[in-house]
């Protein structure tokens, strides 16, 4: 279960800038993870409860956002989501396409007193 390891970072870098900010308790996280990182929600917050045990993050709502796989053509720069695994650009067949999102996993803002 690498989500483990994910929440672990994630939580690490929330109670961190919470501690900055003088956030004594923290109400929601934003997350967003990209359809390439392959995290299982169930996961994830059974990651976050367990981990969130008695830190200022105990009881936060975990909001989750999942970012399908896009990629460009450097060829024609059209963007798709690529079905089956095929990176090949749909308009030109060029093999010259980058991940342009869906290998994300970050905290996209969080909010508390
Ligand atoms: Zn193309």
């Amino acid at each position: 279960m690498h989500e483990f390891a994910l929440v672990k970072e994630l939580l690490d870098t929330v109670l961190g800038q919470a501690e900055i900010h003088g956030i004594k308790k923290i109400k929601n996280i934003k997350v967003v993870t990209g359809e390439l990182t392959a995290t299982m929600p169930e996961a994830l917050e059974f990651s976050f409860e367990t981990l969130s045990h008695n830190t200022s993050a105990d009881g936060a709502n975990l909001v989750i956002e999942n970012r399908s796989l896009q990629l460009q053509c450097r060829e024609c720069n059209h963007t798709f989501n690529p079905k089956k695994l095929k990176y090949s650009c749909p308009e030109c067949t060029s093999k010259l396409t980058e991940i342009i999102s869906g290998r994300e996993f970050f905290v996209e803002y969080f909010e508390g007193d």
